[in-house]
């Protein structure tokens, strides 16, 4: 049997894009070698009767797809807030800072009046900027009437900025994250805290020129919908495709991508299946990340090699490791009555710099740096009762890692990681009674995704925009006539967005 398009991966960018082409009439099907949709945000049983994702918050996911494919009629619980984000104080005296809705607490007025002035910029930067990233940015030279009408609605909003946030944009938009919160704010804590969202995921710390802020103000976009469980993204958008007639093949791996030689082009004609399936398309969608479909599933000998040279050297190693525990009942956060949303375990921007420095040697953090979040205080069906779950993002944990991962280098990072829990929750490696600790190497031996990189490539000058992943592949389409991307590895890039998805259906459509 023949389909219209043949999505590879059933992440939550594959299932957007599916759901659009079959929305828009096209006979879909989704082939995902996991044994459930999700992709880094599916949900897992890690110790029995624990489960967890490692993806777990939904925290700029934009209205306009959630309208377009009816996902809080299919259960999606997005709401206009913020998740809750709190800095917890290593002292354990219990002082935290807190910053819910826009407002923040734990600090002087001062801080306070800094805060919204810092805020109210970077809000009206990113409104300018939110328009771009739910539409293909054009190549650069030889461009279509449209896509120069792209560029000049890129001049007019940000000429609708005004000259002074104009300046103030041009100014700061390559500063390190460091410079641009020493400018503003007094407190270590409250600096350690506000840097997070423009650094995980990539390979960024504080002092690191470039791209910290773009990857800020990716994530601020306005009119966007979060949530506490990436897990309702996820269902909702699966329900939604497969209402919308997609049909979704689970436990099956692409094994290559078939393609043939028409009129002077190679063009993709299916896939093969591991088990050896074969199934025709016209045309083909990956998901997975860029290296993973042109190199492997493709294969670089039928690529330009110039453009094959491009695809190899995108820059992919994660450095983020996820670490689960099973707790026999909450821990105490010194000071925390109602932990919710997301805690940064990080006294300063120089622990983050510290524990970034041994990574780029190749060695794992000696004080790890942490985001804690205990998602089953908001669903409690992850824990049996009583239970609790913890779930870390731990930075920065090298892909390449000296001893390449051997036992006792994962004991010594739990061990560390455990280490800090310990210091704010006094009391909390008793409560342990499960763990799970996935590297970068295992989020790439157990998810395919190449690197086991958040964002499917790092978040860098090189790698944005009309270069992401590289110039050649940058508009969801690839040298392969009839193959397109439309996973974390095209613009504008990783979390839970949708947006990758959604801009490759629009471009396959158009
Ligand atoms: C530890 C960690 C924590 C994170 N936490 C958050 C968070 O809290 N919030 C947030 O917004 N983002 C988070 N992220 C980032 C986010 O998970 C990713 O950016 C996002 O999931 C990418 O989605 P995707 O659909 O593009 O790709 P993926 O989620 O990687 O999905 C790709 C799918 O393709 C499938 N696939 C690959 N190869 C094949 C093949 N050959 N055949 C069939 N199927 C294949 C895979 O199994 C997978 O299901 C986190 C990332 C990590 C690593």
């Amino acid at each position: 049997m023949s389909f219209d398009a043949i999505v590879i991966g059933a992440g939550h960018n594959g299932l957007v894009c599916a759901a659009y082409l079959a929305k828009h009439g096209q006979r879909v099907l989704v082939v995902e070698s996991q044994d459930r949709c999700g992709g880094l945000a599916s949900q897992h049983e890690f110790h029995d009767g624990y489960r967890c994702a490692n993806a777990q918050h939904v925290s700029h996911f934009p209205e306009r797809i959630s309208k377009d494919l009816n996902l809080v009629k299919h259960g999606f619980d997005g709401a206009y807030a913020d998740i809750p984000l709190t800095w917890l104080n290593p002292d354990a005296d219990g002082a935290h800072i807190a910053l819910v809705d826009g407002h923040l607490s734990g600090v002087d007025a001062g801080e306070q009046a800094a805060y919204q002035q810092y805020r109210h910029l970077l809000r009206r930067i990113a409104s300018m900027l939110a328009p771009f990233w739910l539409k293909t940015v054009p190549p650069i030279g030889n461009n279509h009437l449209s896509e120069m009408m792209s560029f000049a609605h890129l001049g007019l909003k940000m000429r609708a900025l005004g000259k002074d946030d104009m300046r103030e944009f041009l100014r700061i938009v390559a500063l390190p994250i460091r410079d641009l919160l020493d400018e503003y704010f007094d407190h270590p804590g409250l600096k350690a805290m506000l840097s997070w969202d423009a650094l995980i995921g990539s390979r960024q710390a504080p002092r690191s020129p470039n791209n910290s802020l773009l990857a800020l103000l990716y994530r601020m976009a306005d009119r966007s919908l979060t949530s506490a469980r990436a897990d309702s993204l996820i269902c909702a958008l699966e329900a939604s495709a497969r209402a919308s007639g997609v049909e979704i093949r689970l436990s099956k791996r692409v094994e290559r991508v078939t393609i043939e030689p028409r009129s002077e082009c190679l063009c993709a004609t299916g896939v093969e299946l591991a088990d050896g399936e074969h199934i025709e398309a016209v045309r083909v969608v990956s998901s997975a990340d860029p290296k993973t479909t042109l190199l492997q599933l493709v294969g670089g000998d039928q690529l330009e090699i110039e453009f094959a040279g491009r695809i190899n050297r995108i820059r992919d190693r994660g450095l983020v490791s996820k670490l689960h525990l099973a707790l026999r009942t909450a821990p105490t956060f010194a000071g925390l009555e109602a932990p919710r949303g997301r805690f940064i375990l990080a006294p300063m921007m120089d622990s983050i710099e510290w524990a970034f420095d041994d990574a780029k040697y190749g060695r794992i953090p000696q004080v790890p740096v942490l985001e804690v979040t205990l998602p089953s205080l908001a669903d409690q069906s992850l824990a049996p009762a009583g239970g609790q779950v913890l779930s870390a993002n731990v930075l920065y944990t090298p892909y390449a890692q000296a001893d390449n991962w051997d036992d006792m280098t994962r004991q010594l990072l739990l061990a560390r990681c455990l280490n800090v829990l310990e210091h704010y929750a006094p009391g909390l490696r008793d409560l342990v009674i499960g763990t799970e600790l996935l590297t970068p190497v295992d989020l790439e031996v157990r998810y395919g995704v190449s690197g086991g990189h958040w964002h499917h490539g790092d978040i860098a000058l090189d790698q944005l925009i009309m270069m992401r992943p590289t110039y050649g592949a940058a508009q969801y389409r690839t040298p392969i006539s009839g193959l397109f991307l439309c996973g974390a590895g095209s613009h504008p890039g990783g979390d839970l967005t949708g947006i990758p998805g959604h801009n490759a259906a629009k471009e396959i459509l158009r």
